[in-house]
């Protein structure tokens, strides 16, 4: 075990990427708040009773991450709950695509509520704790740690899908600003990148044998990732195995940032 008695809050752990970060963290020994954006929480239930049926310890906490006082709300809960924070996994995130010349200012404005400033919402909860309780050897080398999720789209466009790029593209700052001003401090801020991952946000692109086929042309390594692919690699970012390691995005796309239209020459 690697995070035995840490604290982590994962947003957006009720699905997806998020539920397999929560996981993979509980079975590394943390206690996982598996945060949901409200409304009925039975899938982030789901994911606390796979979490404690392994023998791990998860609760579920509900806050929409794109409401400041939400937030503030759940990070106060977790807090109160279990004494303090040590890893944040800011995961949270939706698609709204359109056409840019059809895309409503609402499209463009929630996908940049909920993908950056959630992340910079929680981000900031998280840094205050951290600041507030300081370091804590026992708990691992770094005060407190922050992995991001971005995604490859941080780096590779994407037309008809501008607002979730430039979330991602956000992303990329928000992480190594906050990595470079906070790295005296012991707290270490990453990102994880994923490529295409089977979730729920993408089922289009992969769920009929045609439109996997038309993916995997984008992967090198010829497979679609699976959500515990990413969850190996949050664990072991969150632990001190990856203590020197801070304001870097790591890609886990199967090669899809490789520009796979080029291995031929081009
Ligand atoms: P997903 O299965 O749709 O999961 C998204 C999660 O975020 C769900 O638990 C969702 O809850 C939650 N959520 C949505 N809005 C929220 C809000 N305002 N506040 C709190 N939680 C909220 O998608 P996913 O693929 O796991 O995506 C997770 C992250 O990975 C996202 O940031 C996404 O951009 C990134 N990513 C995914 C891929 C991929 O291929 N799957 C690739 C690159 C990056 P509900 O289900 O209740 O809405």
């Amino acid at each position: 075990m690697r995070l035995p008695n840490r604290v982590a809050l994962v947003t957006g752990a009720s699905s997806g990427i998020g539920a397999a970060v929560a996981q993979a963290l509980a079975a590394d020994g943390a206690t996982v708040v598996v945060n949901y954006p409200g409304g009925s929480p039975d899938a982030a239930n789901v994911v606390v009773k796979t979490i404690t049926d392994a023998g791990g310890r998860a609760i579920a906490l509900a806050a929409d991450v794109s409401k400041e006082d939400q937030v503030q709300a759940m990070f106060a809960e977790t807090i109160r709950q279990f004494g303090t924070l040590h890893i944040l996994v800011a995961n949270a995130g939706i698609q709204q695509d359109s056409p840019f010349a059809d895309m409503t200012l609402a499209q463009w404005q929630r996908v940049i509520d909920v993908n950056l400033t959630g992340q910079f919402l929680c981000a900031r909860e998280a840094v205050r704790e951290f600041l507030r309780r300081g370091p804590q050897p026992a708990m691992g080398r770094a005060t407190g740690v922050i992995v991001h999720m971005s995604s490859v789209h941080e780096v590779i466009p994407w037309g008809g899908h501008v607002n979730y790029a430039t979330s991602k593209g956000g992303i990329m700052q928000l992480m190594k600003s906050l990595a470079q001003e906070l790295a005296p401090q012991k707290i270490r801020v990453n990102s994880i990148g994923p490529g295409a991952i089977k979730t729920p946000i993408n089922t289009s692109a992969w769920s009929t044998p045609e439109a996997e086929q038309k993916l995997l042309t984008l992967i090198p390594y010829n497979r679609v990732g699976e959500p515990a692919d990413i969850g190996g690699l949050a664990a072991w970012l969150c632990s001190d195995e990856a203590d020197y390691i801070t304001g870097q995005t790591i890609f886990m796309d199967g090669g899809m940032t490789l520009y796979p239209g080029f291995a031929t020459g081009g």
